[in-house]
């Protein structure tokens, strides 16, 4: 257990919290995302829980908030972080070990890296609106006026209507 003299536990820098603009829900509402291990045994803990985690698969930082939560341990022991309960954080903490090894959050940040490069790196979209044709721009204009009654008889004669 954490005492007055015990220093706080540093964030591991290789995957920063995600920066966003939104006002997150966890916030503004820190008591809905409290959460110990275990702790699922009354309907009101699982409401609160269920409510916890609706509200994080609608945050647009949801994926980089989990890395974080993942990368952190000791500063995520308990809680609702990114939908997951601490009892998901092992787990999840575990697989990524399975499949990544020891330093598996130097891998998931080297990664991140590489695709904020290749990112940058990559040509802006195409404007999603094809441009206008040339012939539409340069000579075709649409019809507006009524016709005259004079070019009404001429293209009665050009199409060989004329009574
Ligand atoms: S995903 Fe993370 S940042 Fe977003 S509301 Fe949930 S705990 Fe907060």
């Amino acid at each position: 257990m954490r005492t007055a003299t015990t220093p706080a536990p540093e964030a591991d820098p290789r995957i920063p919290f995600p920066h966003t603009n939104t006002v997150l829900a966890c916030r503004t509402n820190p008591a809905l995302f409290v959460h110990e291990h275990g702790q699922t045994s009354s309907k009101e803990d699982r409401d609160r829980i269920e409510r916890a985690r609706t509200a994080c698969r609608g945050c647009p930082i949801a994926a980089g908030c989990l890395k974080w939560a993942l990368a952190n341990p000791k500063l995520t022991p308990t809680g609702i972080w990114a939908a997951t309960t601490s009892w998901d954080r092992a787990g999840l903490r575990r697989r990524l070990q399975i499949r990544h090894g020891l330093d598996w959050v130097g891998v998931v940040a080297a990664a991140d890296r590489d695709r904020a490069r290749r990112n940058q790196a990559r040509p802006p979209a195409p404007d999603p609106v094809p441009a206008a044709s040339p012939m539409w721009t340069s000579h075709y204009q649409p019809w507006r006026e009524p016709l005259t009654p004079g070019q009404q008889q001429r293209n009665r004669e050009l199409l060989h209507l004329q009574a």
